[in-house]
């Protein structure tokens, strides 16, 4: 049976070293942290370690964590670096909300990396990738019209993807479907990196997207959420 996840209701208990300048400017906010299955993209399935940040500056009309909007509370990067190894996981995902809406996401995932991690980022795709360490496996998402938030998308982070990182739409239906395959088509996306399809939760059936995907011969990989195929809703999973 899988841990409870922890829910940052109360800030860790602070050391000496915690309350020197300089790592006291090395805080993040979080919403919470937990060990559960990877559900989504190419680490799907693997036990992995969420770190979920606080805040976004977006509002997408689908959002499944819209409980990261706001609250959470303050960590030094050292507290989390202890309850991430706490796990024993090989595998971390930063997520969020937007991750890097906190500049100091950058140092996290840098220090993640250091101490031999294999690291995901899930990222909104509307601020700039291009400060995130090389060895970070980026999941970056491309929005959809039924979004609304299509104007967020950062087109210069495609120049910033490697062959290991992702692209990530999420479609809530066939509008979004054709404007992705056109996307997909138009910027020879499937060249760059791996491009996932995901279905929005109760609103596009995945048997619709998988046909439509085969129907076009898309080289694209169709993905449904694990973990919600597990534990549905519930947050913390
Ligand atoms: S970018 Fe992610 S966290 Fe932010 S509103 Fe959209 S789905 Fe929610």
């Amino acid at each position: 049976m899988l841990p409870a996840p922890i829910r940052l209701d109360a800030e860790p208990r602070s050391t000496d070293a915690d309350r020197s300048p300089r790592v006291r400017g090395e805080r993040l906010r979080l919403t919470e942290i937990f060990f559960s299955v990877q559900g989504e993209a190419d680490a799907a399935g693997w036990p992995t370690v969420f770190v979920r940040l606080t805040g976004c500056p977006l509002r997408c009309t689908w959002c499944d964590t819209a409980y990261a909007f706001h609250g959470g509370r303050w960590w030094t990067i050292e507290a989390i670096l202890d309850e991430v190894a706490r796990h024993g996981a090989r595998h971390i995902c930063v997520t969020g909300g937007e991750p890097l809406a906190q500049k100091r996401c950058l140092i996290l995932l840098r220090r993640l990396c250091d101490a031999g991690y294999e690291v995901s980022l899930e990222t909104s795709g509307a601020i700039d990738v291009g400060p995130v360490d090389p060895r970070v496996r980026k999941v970056v998402d491309l929005k959809a019209p039924g979004s609304g938030e299509i104007g967020r998308n950062r087109w210069d982070n495609l120049a910033h993807l490697a062959p290991h990182d992702q692209l990530k739409f999420v479609l809530a239906d066939r509008a979004d479907y054709e404007w992705a395959r056109d996307t997909v088509r138009q910027h020879a996306l499937a060249t760059r990196c791996m491009v996932l399809f995901s279905p929005v939760h109760g609103s596009l059936a995945p048997r619709d997207l998988a046909e439509w995907i085969l129907a076009d011969g898309l080289p694209v990989r169709f993905q449904l959420q694990l973990h919600k195929l597990l534990w549905g809703e519930e947050s913390g999973r």
